[in-house]
């Protein structure tokens, strides 16, 4: 029967607590466990995928079509078990699913409550399809004392007691800041935390202390006293110098040990990290830096692009370099001269975006990396991008464009309208609805043997997972392949569009799908380990 081990956060927000998830996660499994990773989320928005990257950062999609928190995307780069629709709710979606059963009649007449009725949904979410799995994590989001989390404290303090003392582990993770006037660490915000918690009924059995600096044995047992926990389950978390340091960091200073102490496992076997001592090794030991321009739009949020960042990481790992990223917002590309900023990069990557402002600067960005032959990776709207700029600049297409941003004499880019899906014909008009409606999820596509792309993958048929509105529009196809720039991977059916490459240039490579996504430390993705590798030979020549 799965163990659950509630992770909860105080005092801050943005302490890490998803990593902290994840690498407990990775620490249990590297003991041989089986684990599943969930996270819960207290705001009112059905998913995150129409909040802005500017608030909510990143949109993680599974392979079955959720959009997801972005933690998720650690959750399963630390553990490698793919997460699903089954392992992210908000109390959007529970209300949601809870009124549709009300105006069905399913509560027969009974008063719909919070207790015990989303009460019950949220425990219900928490314990399903759990038969295969020896722990299961859930990370509650926000901080305790949020008004919105009440119901999912109170579902989480009540499974504690249905669960019993061995079946449930509560981690509160809180910060422990250094005052630089007093020139001492306080452990006064992570009593109060602790105090707010057990107000609500939670004690908790473990507290994972953020700091800055090694907290002294003192100071532990201080807030062992005050907060009513054994001093070696008072565990420091100190910052880490990257974060695939971060298990076996855990692992020294007893984090997983601890737990399985709450749940009275005695026996465990030491757990196997030499793969993590071998990734954060290479990781802080590159030969060499590869510089890569990211155009985007949400360029000073560092969540927004969080699993490319990691997966251009990846990509590092598996050259021995070091990749630094420059941030760069498209819009200064829309200035006469600004383009001489990508001079010298040894790389250029267009992710992922929405809307019409800094499209012409991404745009830009791909003619520069065309024209100057430095390898361009065009993710999703990057394709997108790289097409209009072909279609416009090589095709002679003047009036090409994407029907995203208005109608225009050249369609080359267009909403999709019907496709096939997982559950059969997808149907979509414009002026629908926006939320949950893009092409999500995992598709396949089939390769054209010989394009470099089935020679980067090594294989023919892939999948891979999409979160678009528009595609590239076949009817243009002979006239961009004329152009120069092949359509090298098609859906099954051969309807969609899902790569495409120009052959006559070092690297140059668009796909309609989001790799990023499926990048691990551990199992690189073949795109970015290629794209990096591109880029390396690239520095060599400049
Ligand atoms: N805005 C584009 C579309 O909806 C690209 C989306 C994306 O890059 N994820 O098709």
């Amino acid at each position: 029967m799965a163990r659950y081990v509630f992770i909860t956060g105080g005092v801050v927000s943005s302490l890490g607590k998803g990593l902290a998830a994840a690498a407990l996660g990775a620490v249990l499994q590297a003991r041989g466990f089986k684990v599943r990773l969930r996270k819960l989320d207290p705001y009112i928005n059905v998913d995150p995928g129409l909040m802005s990257p500017y608030q909510h950062g990143e949109v993680y999609v599974t392979d079955d079509g959720a959009e997801t928190d972005l933690d998720l995307g650690h959750y399963e780069r630390f553990t490698g078990v793919p997460t699903s629709r089954r392992d992210n709710v908000t109390t959007g979606k529970l209300y949601l699913d809870i009124i549709t059963k009300e105006r069905r009649g399913d509560y027969l007449g009974a008063t719909v409550q919070v207790i015990p009725h989303v009460t019950d949904a949220i425990k219900a979410f928490i314990r399903d399809g759990n038969e295969d799995v020896d722990v299961v994590v859930a990370e509650i989001g926000g901080t305790v004392g949020d008004i919105e989390g009440l119901p999912f404290f109170e579902a989480i303090r009540q499974l504690g007691n249905e669960l019993g003392r061995e079946r449930a582990a509560f981690i509160h993770l809180t910060l422990v800041p250094y005052i630089t006037s007093a020139g001492e660490l306080k452990t006064k915000p992570t009593q109060h935390s602790v105090k707010e918690l057990r107000s609500i009924g939670i004690q908790p059995d473990i507290v994972l202390c953020r700091s800055d600096r090694e907290i002294p044995e003192d100071e532990r047992r201080k807030i062992a006293l005050f907060c009513n926990v054994r001093p070696a389950r008072v565990i420091q978390a100190l910052d880490a110098s990257n974060i695939y340091a971060v298990p076996a960091q855990y692992h020294a200073e007893g984090l997983d040990r601890e737990v399985l102490s709450v749940f009275g496992i005695k026996d465990a076997p030491e757990p196997d990290l030499t793969h993590w001592h071998q990734v954060s090794h290479a990781y802080a030991h590159p030969e060499g830096t590869v510089r890569i321009a990211v155009v985007g739009k949400y360029v000073e949020i560092q969540d927004a692009y969080k699993s490319l960042r990691e997966a251009l990481d990846h990509g590092g790992i598996a050259n021995n370099v070091h990749v630094e990223p420059e941030w760069i917002a498209s819009e200064v590309f829309e200035a006469p001269d600004a383009i001489h900023r990508l001079e010298g990069v040894h790389g250029i990557l267009v992710p992922g975006g929405f809307g019409e402002r800094g499209a012409e600067g991404k745009i830009a960005a791909a003619r520069f990396a065309r024209e100057h032959l430095v390898p361009y990776f065009g993710i999703c709207f990057g394709m997108q991008m790289a097409v209009i700029e072909v279609a416009r600049h090589l095709a002679g297409l003047d009036g090409a464009s994407s029907t995203e941003f208005g109608p225009c004499e050249h369609p080359v880019v267009g909403l999709l309208t019907e496709w096939m899906g997982p559950a059969g014909l997808e149907i979509r008009r414009a002026g629908g609805d926006l939320g949950g409606t893009m092409r999500l999820g995992a598709y396949e596509a089939v390769l054209r043997s010989g394009s470099r792309i089935a020679e980067i993958y090594g294989a023919t048929r892939i999948s891979e997972r999409h979160r678009h509105r528009y595609e590239v529009n076949m009817e243009y196809r002979g006239v961009l392949e004329d152009a120069g720039l092949k359509v090298s991977g098609v859906s099954p059916d051969g309807l969609l569009p899902e790569t495409v490459e120009i052959p006559d240039h070092p690297w140059f490579v668009g796909v309609q799908f989001h790799p990023e996504l499926k990048s691990r430390p551990f199992d690189p993705h073949p795109l970015f380990a290629s794209f990096i590798k591109a880029a390396v030979d690239q520095m060599r020549l400049v």
